[in-house]
């Protein structure tokens, strides 16, 4: 664990998840299904929970889908959360079977309705309170209550030396999140009921943008950057942003927008969250395999397949470790391709193999334990890892 010292919230109970500077961070995901196409969103609210997500949001936009969330959450093991745009005071209002079922409701300030939005918004809260919900005020950059953007950026335009205009933007974001939680407050919603985010597209401005918001409230924050995009663009611009804010102890759930390749796996948002995680050191969830680039001495792709396939079995035995077997998630493994670097890097992990020409040494908790034959690395490594599972203390059965 790292010594990072958590901006302070308070605790905010999300259907048992606990989120807040107490707490771990905690990891959620959204699904891309129709709601109301039962079948599918259970199998994506089930895998996206195996994969590791601690909640789940589904998008609750018209009466099939509202219809549809109380058959969906009877058939999960993971708290829902409902994400409402526009109509989410009449969706709530009309079907009171959702209201109860969801675990929290995400609202976007900006979009509640121009006419009628602080009345459209105190529903919300009032139906939040009836049902004991908590809610999340979602602020977008791409949907910002355009009332109090204007009314900010004419403020700014009186000033004798006015700011750029991305400055106001950042500020007007941050200032719809905390009046939303305000009128919130004011409505009668606990001040443990309220989870705050302020999502935009970039990462220098999100880095802005929740720099500003954690000293306004002790309000949890959810992070994330919306539209990360596809692969590897995705990927990155996500842990960048997400990886400064989390160093510094702001955030206290996260999520990674990943747009998946048509057909991809929507889980792969989930296993990119907790490798920020796990990286930063904040929190272990799978053990870890530290594997050498690779470079002229290894050429063939012997090498390659042989640490994805470990990382591979670790990362499917994981589940079952984890129910069984109390602290196996931390177990360090070093696959090294050569005698130049790998006794070294595989002495410090708890088991590393360090190739040689044709047979490995295998080394267990900083000891050479013989030679492997190259044929037979993965076989032996694997053993010896779920050797080391059982090793760790026996998970407590659950009364
Ligand atoms: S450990 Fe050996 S094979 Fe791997 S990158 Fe370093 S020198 Fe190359």
């Amino acid at each position: 664990m790292t010594g990072t010292e958590r901006h302070r919230t308070a605790t905010v109970d999300v259907g048992g998840v606990q989120v807040g500077s107490c707490h771990p961070v905690v990891v959620q995901s959204m699904t891309n299904t129709d709601t109301a196409d039962a079948a599918a969103t259970i199998a994506q609210v089930r895998a996206l929970a195996e994969a590791g997500s601690e909640l789940v949001r589904v998008t609750v936009n018209n009466d099939a889908a509202a219809r549809t969330v109380p058959d969906i959450v009877r058939e999960v093991d993971v708290p829902v959360i409902g994400d409402f745009h526009y109509n989410g005071h009449l969706l709530l209002a009309k079907y009171p079977a959702c209201a109860r079922a969801l675990a929290k409701y995400r609202i976007n300030p900006g979009n509640v309705g121009a006419k009628h939005r602080d009345e459209n918004f105190a529903t919300i809260i009032k139906i939040a309170m009836d049902h004991g919900k908590p809610v999340r005020i979602g602020v977008n950059w791409g949907s910002l209550d355009q009332h109090l953007l204007t009314e900010m950026m004419d403020a700014n335009a009186k000033l004798a030396e006015p700011r750029d205009a991305r400055d106001v933007m950042l500020d007007a974001i941050v200032e719809s999140a905390i009046r939303s939680a305000e009128l919130a407050e004011a409505t009668g919603l606990g001040h443990d009921r309220i989870i705050l985010s302020a999502k935009v597209s970039g990462v220098q401005d999100l880095v802005e943008v929740y720099r500003r918001l954690a000293p306004r409230s002790d309000h949890p924050l959810h992070l994330g950057l919306t539209e990360a995009g596809m692969g590897m663009k995705g990927i990155v611009a996500s842990t960048a942003g997400l990886s400064i804010l989390l160093q510094e102890g702001i955030g206290d759930t996260i999520r990674v927008s990943l747009t998946p390749r048509p057909g991809g796996d929507r889980t792969e948002e989930v296993q990119v969250a907790q490798q920020i995680l796990q990286s930063l050191g904040l929190r272990i969830f799978s053990p870890q395999v530290t594997a050498c680039p690779g470079c002229g001495r290894t050429t063939s792709t012997f090498f390659q397949e042989m640490a994805e396939e470990i990382q591979g079995y670790l990362r499917a035995e994981m589940p079952r470790w984890r129910e069984q077997y109390r602290g196996a998630e931390a177990l360090r493994v070093a696959v090294m391709g050569c005698v130049v670097n790998g006794p070294g890097e595989a002495r410090e992990a708890d088991l590393g193999i360090a190739a040689g020409k044709g047979f490995g040494h295998l080394i267990v908790r900083g000891e050479v334990r013989g030679k492997v034959p190259e044929d037979r690395f993965v076989e032996v490594l694997v053993a010896e890892a779920e050797k080391m599972a059982r090793e760790q203390e026996p998970e407590p059965a659950s009364s």
